[in-house]
């Protein structure tokens, strides 16, 4: 097992296109760490300078104590797991599963040992005489992930591997990837666009955008104190509710919008420096609360409701307030119709404060 390390790394492609700024960041020995951004943000990229396949254009790479810069990829000690799972059609379970190691001379009693081993911990033990053809594509992704398996190798690179998958079998993989990871203890590193395949894997998340790591974090730390305004509205499905104003105090302080204003009920030492001048307030769906689903709380604005999205275990209030598209998630048993008017409020310790012109989160 190994550690990976980037210290400054960079890309820029051939045609002058910078795909990775720079990043530094320590991926410890035995994480499970996800690299989640939008298409185009250079994670596919990244993941292949850890594999070698990419050159790497500054800075360095570590695998373990070892440079890995111009080492080349079948020296690195890694294997990786693409979403195009490319198995030998004429060949069973078994062969495209020690194939690899046979290329690498590993003798028979220690390939059928570690095939034999890769399939237990797959539950492929019934279809080892099978060829890919006559597999689900459930099936045939654990085949590619255990092409990696029997590698035994430091580090496990992973890319995009769900995404071939229909969605109930995305979730039953994720699991098995997660407790794979747990069993074989090994480095991970789990490339995805999607928010909650990151959210539910990765000990830690480094959300990209643009080439730049935006913030790297737990994913509860990510979710509750995103560090920008991307990182807010990348990750939670309906994204963070985000209100537009002028930061005013009187009593106390209030967001001053284009049509009324909200007691925000707070006064964070960092606001000061925000006073009259412009200010976003976040809020996520599930902390817009209804007055009418919370008789407690204190109402701070009203918006109409458009669209009521029920979802089963919720329902997804979509509302306007002026020229704010709003979203709150409320009870199954909220009897709230569309085209009525409806109270909101929150509780204040649940508000993001974020400046309008850098995009930083204030705290
Ligand atoms: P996706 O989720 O769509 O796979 P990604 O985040 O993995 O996207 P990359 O494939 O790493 O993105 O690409 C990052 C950026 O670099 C993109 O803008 C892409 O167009 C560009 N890029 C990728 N490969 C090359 C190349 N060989 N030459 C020039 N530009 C490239």
């Amino acid at each position: 097992m190994a550690a990976v390390t980037l210290d400054k790394v960079r890309k820029v492609y051939p045609n002058g296109h910078v795909a990775l700024k720079e990043a530094s960041f320590e991926i410890a020995d035995g994480e499970l760490l996800v690299l989640v951004g939008p298409s185009g943000c250079g994670k596919t990229t990244l993941l292949r300078m850890i594999a070698g396949l990419e050159s790497i254009s500054g800075g360095t790479m570590r695998i373990g104590d070892r440079v890995v810069n111009d080492v080349a990829p079948k020296d690195r000690d890694i294997a990786m797991v693409f979403q195009n799972y490319a198995l030998y059609p004429h060949m069973t379970v078994r062969e495209n599963l020690g194939f690899g190691l046979r290329l690498r001379g590993v003798d028979k009693a220690e390939v059928d040992k570690r095939v034999a081993a890769a399939s237990d911990m797959l539950g492929l033990d019934e279809r080892l005489d099978h060829r890919p053809a006559a597999l689900s594509g459930g099936q045939r992704q654990r085949v590619a992930l255990g092409r990696a398996l029997v590698r035994d190798p430091s580090v496990f690179l992973l890319d995009e591997p769900l995404s071939n998958l229909d969605a109930k079998l995305r979730l039953s993989t994720r699991v098995e990837i997660a407790r794979i990871h747990r069993r074989v203890g090994a480095t991970m590193v789990y490339v995805t666009h999607d928010q909650i395949e990151a959210m539910t894997l990765g000990q830690r998340i480094v959300v990209l955008n643009g080439g730049v790591i935006q913030q790297l974090d737990t994913p509860m730390n990510l979710y509750n104190k995103p560090a920008n305004l991307f990182v807010a509205g990348f990750l939670g499905s309906p994204a963070m509710n985000l209100f537009h104003g002028t930061l005013r105090r009187d009593d106390g302080l209030r967001l001053v919008m284009a049509d009324g204003s909200i007691t925000l009920g707070v006064d964070a030492p960092a606001l000061a420096a925000y006073i009259d001048k412009p200010l976003i307030v976040g809020l996520r769906p599930e902390d817009l609360l209804t007055t009418a689903d919370h008789p407690g709380i204190t109402e701070r604005l009203r918006a109409h409701v458009e669209v009521v999205e029920p979802v089963g275990n919720e329902v997804f209030l979509n509302m306007r307030h002026a020229d704010e598209e709003l979203v709150s998630r409320v009870p199954p048993h909220s009897s709230i119709q569309p085209g009525t008017d409806v109270g909101l409020g929150f509780h204040a310790g649940r508000l993001h404060f974020f400046d309008p012109e850098t995009t930083s989160r204030i705290d």
